[in-house]
């Protein structure tokens, strides 16, 4: 396992759930965990924490190694990948499912696409055969209208 890996495979919020520490308040922040902080100036990022009273920063394995107490770089990797380990789900399922997840998602955006894509030609036979102004071409032009404005929050051309 690779710490690239490690590093795809754990978001910071994920990391401070695992070791018991306090999850970021609505704003994305929480106490410092280096200094004595009364005002949860460390800003949660999804891959590192950024202090921005004392302006430490620090990554998955730093914060093993404040919890740990652990100094080198080797060591908290090496203790983190422990940790893991014991976690309940082990790293390369979790990834699976992450992988998972993102096909349901694509797959059920394609869907929607060809639903609207079948929709949009519908409307436009009809915007394009119907008397001008009837209830009919009133309706397509108005699916017409709504497809488009679809395309283009999804940034499809
Ligand atoms: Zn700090």
């Amino acid at each position: 396992m690779e710490i690239s890996d490690l590093k795809r495979a754990y978001t910071v919020p994920q990391v401070l759930t695992h070791y018991g520490l306090p999850q970021p308040n609505r704003a994305g922040f929480i106490n410092c965990l280096v200094h004595t902080d009364k005002n949860a100036s460390m800003k949660v990022y999804p891959n590192r924490l950024v202090c921005f009273s004392c302006g430490c920063r620090m990554d998955i394995f730093d914060i093993c190694g404040h919890i740990h107490g652990l100094d080198g770089t080797g060591e908290r990797i090496k203790r983190f990948h422990e940790d893991m380990r014991l976690d309940n789900q082990p790293i390369r399922k979790r990834n699976t499912d992450e992988h998972r997840r993102l096909k349901r998602e694509e797959e059920t955006k394609q869907a929607r696409r060809a639903c609207r894509d079948r929709l949009h030609r519908i409307a436009y036979k009809g915007k394009h055969t119907a008397e001008p102004f009837s209830p009919m071409w009133e309706k397509s032009v108005t699916i017409l209208r709504n497809v488009s404005a679809w395309y283009e929050r999804e940034g499809i051309e």
